[in-house]
């Protein structure tokens, strides 16, 4: 029996049109749609009306076009990296993102007059163009897009994001523009410009605090075992019974991406009620305290309605994204929607 993973596809629809109140709301579904499955998400969002999407690699693009079919919009944020890749842009139809003069002059070369984006540097200094740069492009005519991305924007009260916005605007006073992702939108209109690029939101995950949860993940319990007072569990002989205990060991561990870091942390749930971890998590398996269980049912959930992907990062001390992002292959996944 393996662990569930259930994808609540309607509730990543629902979500995308909580956020769409820019003029065009984008669907950002790199990293295989942040863990949830590239195909089955982007289908479902195509469904749901989204026709821009955007992806961080052109291998994904690739990806996506054969999921996608003709039609929408991909834009490839990391850009034409290597001349190489210049054939699957024509060929399956993708928008590089151009980050640099390199990566334009490349572009020039090798794809000139099909279409392309630009990213500008706004502030975040991760990827993009500079102000003093755009006086040394090469003519490319004009952009698809243009866009940059907010360092801060999951903080509201933090002052990078309306520096970033000024600087945005003095770079790109015009033009079909998008500055935001999830964090940008809750911003407010200013943030929005012509389409917006949300991602974490869709899938359930913080700052946007009113999603529907998207994800159940169901461990299957393989062995119940009680322990006597003063015996310990898992590696490291690091738990300790307190009281005569009674241990149940699922079968997930972090090479399901249920990383180390929840050690001492998470609970897993049997309906209403919490189960603590016990002991450090291993490669495959975790050991759960269900002493207060009336009986033990053949699945504990860790995430679900009591514990969301951001509950379950706080656990760890990470994000939301980190835990969707790390979720392994070994799971059964159950799309629903
Ligand atoms: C990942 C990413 C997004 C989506 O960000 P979320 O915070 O998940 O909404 C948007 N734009 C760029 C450039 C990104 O890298």
């Amino acid at each position: 029996m393996r662990a569930v993973l259930e994808v609540d596809l309607n509730a990543i629809r629902a979500n995308w049109r909580a956020l769409s109140v820019a003029p065009e709301t984008g669907a950002v579904v790199k990293a295989d749609a942040y863990g949830l499955g590239l195909t089955p998400v982007a289908q479902a969002l195509a469904r749901g009306g989204a026709t821009s999407f955007f992806v961080a690699q052109v291998e994904e693009g690739v990806a996506l076009r054969t999921a996608l079919g003709a039609g929408p919009e991909i834009t490839v944020f990391s850009g034409l990296m290597q001349a190489q890749d210049a054939a699957l842009f024509r060929d399956y139809a993708l928008v590089p993102c151009l980050n640099s003069i390199e990566q334009c002059v490349d572009f020039a070369t090798y794809l000139g007059g099909q279409p392309f984006g630009l990213q500008y540097d706004s502030g975040m200094n991760r990827l993009g163009l500079e102000a003093q740069d755009l006086a040394h492009l090469p003519d490319l005519g004009t952009p698809r897009l243009i866009m940059s991305h907010l360092s801060c924007s999951d903080e509201p009260s933090h002052p990078q994001s309306a520096a970033q916005l000024a600087a945005f605007v003095e770079m790109a006073p015009q033009g079909r523009r998008s500055l935001s992702a999830t964090g940008g939108t809750l911003l407010g209109p200013d943030y929005h410009f012509d389409i917006t690029r949300p991602g974490i939101g869709m899938y359930g995950g913080m700052p946007f605090a009113a999603a529907q949860p998207v994800v159940t993940l169901s461990l299957p319990v393989i062995q119940v075992r009680d322990v006597q007072v003063g015996e310990s569990v898992g590696y490291g002989a690091h738990w300790i019974a307190q009281r005569p205990s009674r241990i149940a060991t699922v079968s997930s561990g972090y090479a399901d991406g249920l990383i180390r870091a929840l050690s001492g942390g998470a609970t897993l749930w049997a309906g209403d009620m919490p189960c603590p971890l016990a002991g450090r998590v291993s490669m495959d398996l975790m050991g759960v305290d269900v002493t207060d269980l009336p009986h033990v049912p053949q699945m504990l959930d860790i995430l679900g309605p009591h514990q969301g992907i951001d509950a379950l990062a706080d656990a760890a001390g990470t994000i939301g994204y980190e835990i969707l992002t790390s979720l392994g292959t070994r799971y059964a996944r159950h799309y629903v929607g």
